[in-house]
């Protein structure tokens, strides 16, 4: 990144003078390198000390997980520590106000307007913000003639624009290095992504209004017409800052979600357009190696995404996904690819069905992975019986996905219309992505919402199996599913008996389920002792205290499903966290 940066100086220093003479670099240019590196170190600044934060969480959760596996009371890890309380209750757990996060703010049932940042979300983008305003006017010579000052500004907010292309590309991407690196969400990079994208679309307009007012002032506005259309220069930097206006106003939040494919087509155009004319405009500036690194970063995410599907789905047969419809608007996918990898839970996966969706993908949670014994098939694709038959194992993954208005309602009309609501067919798997380890904690709360528990069922296996088999420190899970109706259970009723039937799983796992619109009193009732049924809602406050009252050890709470659930769960998190050492762990299904 330095070399770039002071390669703008060299150049400077050698560009010629009006006279012939070289000019040398003058000092606002210095300014405007000095200015992009504190960019470049508060980037560095920030990633290391999350990736110290990081590797301070993980060791400590190692450290937990060792020596609660013979732990029954765990009760040193139970203690919440008032400094580290304090932090996580006000500053990385908590909302922006008093509750409000992940509630959709809403116009209509369609119209999502999107959500508030959290606390530590708004502090970072308010002091990004700041920053990148304070950099743009401070050590400007602002009583100098209009046009030394327009030129200072313009190059000013020219440079700074650049400088931030990279990490605006950078978190844009799914295999952003920084999303494991830093232990934060893609959701959460998004929508850095989505604040910094506003800055260089600010950065580039008052590049291109510090130059325009400059030449409306010296030759009037017919100087500015046929400057845009006759020189290479200003026509690219006019085509690159329509482009970034262009993105700024077809990416809110409510024309994102209402149509999220569109919305994607047409910011991609955009964005490489946008490219491609800053690349030009600055064909004789040193910055565009900065923009060749954006380019890079790109192209980086790209590769990896098709070295991904080529590597999990290229060869032996490819990939196969059966589609089954269930009842409650579901479908049940389960994917057998070609090389498939190690399940592990809180993941998910990109599915691609060219014959529905064409290039399109979309992220679904891997809620269930199983180890089938399959015979060797012959080359006609018959298995083979004879005494010399070779067993391979060939695991399958699974998904449920709830039907909503696109490529969802698509495929389940397929399903739906193929003989006993159940198809296969050809398939792409883009992953895996995510992985969220709960072993470390003596006690898990699991709560979900709908389809949420596909978030859940993972863990559930999991943490069942480890403490039967003592690699886990939990000896208390309880998971809390919200269903609108009775149906719903269809959706993991093979999958939960497998669990339920797993050694000792009465010592260690609890199961409520809240059906929020019975059809009627009858459908509710409790299959045993460990497995509750209710009607209604859960009081989500009561539910937390009361399980981290007989708690063991360190807690975490695990929330998959709508915005206000997981709104009222972070409540409740938050106000247990003085009294017990409790994480909020959090999966949206969106960003
Ligand atoms: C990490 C993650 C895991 C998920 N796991 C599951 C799951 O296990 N089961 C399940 O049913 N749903 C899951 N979802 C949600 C699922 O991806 C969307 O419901 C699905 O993509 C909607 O497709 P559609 O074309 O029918 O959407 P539409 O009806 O067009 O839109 C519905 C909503 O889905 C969003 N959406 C649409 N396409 C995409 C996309 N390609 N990427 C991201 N969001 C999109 C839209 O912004 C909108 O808010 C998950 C989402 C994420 C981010």
């Amino acid at each position: 990144m330095r070399w770039a940066l002071l390669a703008v100086l060299a150049s400077t220093a050698s560009a010629a003078g009006p006279a012939g003479a070289p000019t040398g670099p003058t000092e606002a240019d210095f300014e405007n390198v000095h200015f992009s590196r504190i960019i470049c170190w508060t980037w560095v600044a920030c990633v290391g000390s999350l990736v110290i934060y990081q590797i301070i969480v993980h060791s400590v959760r190692y450290v937990r997980t060792i020596t609660c596996l013979n732990n029954d009371t765990q009760r040193f890890f139970a203690r919440s520590r008032p400094t580290h309380a304090l932090l996580k209750r006000d500053f990385i757990d908590a909302p922006l106000l008093h509750m409000r996060h992940h509630r959709e703010f809403k116009l209509s049932a369609a119209l999502n307007v999107g959500t508030l940042p959290s606390r530590i979300q708004t502090l970072y983008l308010a002091g990004y913000l700041a920053m990148n305003v304070a950099f743009c006017v401070v050590s400007i010579d602002w009583s100098g003639v209009e046009k030394s000052v327009a030129s200072e500004l313009r190059n000013r907010t020219g440079v700074l624009a650049v400088m931030n292309m990279l990490p605006l590309f950078l978190l844009a991407g799914r295999n952003n290095p920084l999303i494991k690196w830093c232990g934060i969400s893609f959701d959460t990079f998004n929508l850095l992504h989505r604040w910094i994208g506003r800055v260089v679309v600010l950065e580039a307009l008052a590049h291109t209004l510090a130059w325009m007012v400059s030449k409306v002032h010296q030759v009037g506005w017919s100087g500015v017409a046929a400057a845009m259309t006759h020189s290479q220069l200003i026509m690219t930097g006019t085509i690159g800052t329509v482009a970034f206006l262009g993105l700024l106003f077809q990416s809110p939040s409510v024309l994102r979600h209402a149509f999220y494919e569109t919305f994607l087509h047409i910011h991609i155009a955009l964005a490489g357009l946008a490219v491609g004319a800053v690349w030009i405009h600055l064909k004789t500036l040193p910055q565009q190696r900065i923009l060749m690194g954006v380019i890079a970063l790109w192209a980086m995410e790209r590769s990896l995404r098709l070295a991904r599907i080529i590597i999990r789905n290229v060869g032996r047969g490819g990939t196969k996904v059966d589609v089954e419809v269930l009842p409650g608007d579901a479908l049940r996918v389960t994917v057998r690819m070609a090389r498939p990898w190690k399940f592990h839970p809180g993941q998910h996966a990109y599915l691609y069905l060219p014959t529905l969706g064409w290039w399109t993908s979309h992220p679904f949670s891997l809620a269930w992975s199983e180890e089938e014994q399959e015979g060797l098939t012959s080359e006609k694709g018959l298995v083979v019986h004879n005494q010399d038959i070779l067993e391979v194992k060939k695991s399958s993954m699974s998904m449920i996905i709830r039907r909503r208005t696109g490529f969802t309602d698509k495929l389940y009309q397929k399903a739906d219309l193929s003989s006993s609501g159940k198809f296969t067919t050809s398939a792409l798997v883009e992953g895996p992505y995510g992985h969220q380890s709960l072993s470390s904690y003596g006690t898990v709360i699991l709560f979900a919402a709908g389809v949420g528990i596909t978030h859940q069922v993972p863990h559930l296996r999991h943490l069942v199996a480890g403490f039967d088999n003592g690699t886990v420190a939990a000896r208390r899970v309880t998971l809390i599913w919200m269903i609108q109706s009775r149906e719903h259970l269809e959706w993991t009723s093979s999958w939960m008996n497998s669990i339920l039937c797993m050694p000792r799983r009465r010592e260690v796992l609890k199961i409520l389920i809240f059906v929020t619109r019975p059809r009627s009193p009858t459908e509710i009732e409790s299959p045993s002792g460990n497995v509750k049924m209710f009607a209604g809602r859960p009081n989500v406050r009561a539910l937390v205290e009361g399980e981290l009252e007989h708690g063991v050890g360190a807690a975490v709470v695990s929330v998959c499903g709508t915005g206000s659930l997981a709104d009222d769960v972070r409540r409740a998190v938050r106000g247990s966290q003085g009294r017990w050492n409790v994480d909020l762990c959090e999966e949206s299904f969106s960003w």
